[in-house]
């Protein structure tokens, strides 16, 4: 991929949260209260928020919570998870060059799923690696800490490293529409709004952007649902419907995508701002008969 015009950034989740709890302690009417939420009950009126210390009442809120009820409604959908885990290395030879960056690399991986790597590099000698899958189930710590092993020996061969940092993440790749829990005065946000892309389990784009929509409706006073376009569904959903029934063919898929399409409109798809005619264009640019089978399927059945 050309990615000469873009710029690769890391955000670090710690510092993010405190460069927003600092700018929010500047504004005297917001208050942080600590609590669980155990329901939310939209009375039209009002919204009652249960938390386990006390009740809470507003005119509008914004819920992030995963609720029990939504596992077992997105059961009926095709789901997938991303999960990974991911290491920050410092080598003792300068061998990452800081200026690139390996993005979805299948050559060590489980055959029988999509699992590729990436190499982060934050320094000559530092960067993160990851071992990611895109698969149903979520594998033993030590599975991707075999592939990491593997790939640093087999392509950083004799270097030595030590492990600053661990982390793990999983996160919901499903077609299930979560826009419907959103009411007039809750509006669901993150991942129980569906901010995650479901062929890629990326959210931060989303996050910025409907965050962004919604302060702009606010000031407008329009209705504060967030519903996607029907033309990044349609597309996510046939991605996710062969990733699904045909879990090892992710790499072909991918390669396909990337190597037909330019990097410009590969990441205009990512971020969802792809024209209709870029949506065709990467739908044809497929071309295979896992992905003509899915579509097809893809009218009938709600979960592949
Ligand atoms: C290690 C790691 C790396 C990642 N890297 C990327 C990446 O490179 N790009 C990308 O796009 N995404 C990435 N993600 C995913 C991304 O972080 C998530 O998709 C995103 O944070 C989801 O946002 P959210 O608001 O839904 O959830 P969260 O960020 O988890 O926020 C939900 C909030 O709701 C609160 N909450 C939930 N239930 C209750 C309750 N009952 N009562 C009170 N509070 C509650 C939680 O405490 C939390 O503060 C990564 C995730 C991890 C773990």
């Amino acid at each position: 991929m050309d990615f000469s015009n873009y710029q690769y950034k890391t955000l670090s989740s710690l510092k993010f949260k405190k460069h927003v709890h600092k700018s929010i302690k500047k504004h005297r009417n917001i208050k942080f209260i600590k609590d669980t939420i155990l329901n939310i009950r939209d009375e039209k009126k009002r919204v009652v928020v249960v938390g386990n210390k006390k009740n809470y009442f507003a005119k509008h809120v914004f819920d992030s919570r995963l609720t029990k009820n939504l596992f077992n409604e997105i059961r009926y959908h095709t789901f997938l998870k991303q999960h990974f885990v991911g290491w920050v290395i410092k080598t003792n030879k300068k061998k990452f060059d800081k200026n690139s960056f390996v993005f979805m690399d299948y050559r060590i991986r489980d055959e029988k799923s999509t699992a590729f790597t990436y190499v982060l590099p934050f320094k000559k000698d530092e960067a993160l690696i990851e071992h990611t899958y895109f698969s149903k189930n979520e594998c033993d710590k030590k599975v991707y800490e075999k592939y990491i092993k593997e790939y640093l020996k087999k392509y950083y061969g004799d270097t030595n490293y030590i492990i600053k940092k661990t982390e793990y993440g999983t996160i919901p790749m499903t077609t299930y529409p979560f826009y419907k829990n959103s009411t007039k005065n809750i509006t669901k946000i993150g991942t129980a709004g569906g901010w995650v892309k479901a062929s890629t389990g990326y959210s931060f784009k989303n996050c910025e952007k409907n965050s962004l929509k919604i302060v702009d409706n606010i000031k407008k006073q329009k209705d504060l649902r967030i519903v996607r376009k029907k033309r990044y569904y349609f597309l996510d959903k046939i991605l996710l419907g062969v990733l699904s029934k045909y879990n090892n063919r992710g790499e072909t898929i991918f390669y396909r995508m990337i190597k037909r399409n330019s990097t410009k409109k590969i990441l205009r798809f990512l971020d969802e701002e792809s024209t209709i005619f870029d949506i065709l264009k990467i739908t044809f640019s497929m071309r295979s008969v896992h992905f003509i089978l899915i579509f097809f399927k893809s009218f009938f059945k709600k979960a592949l």
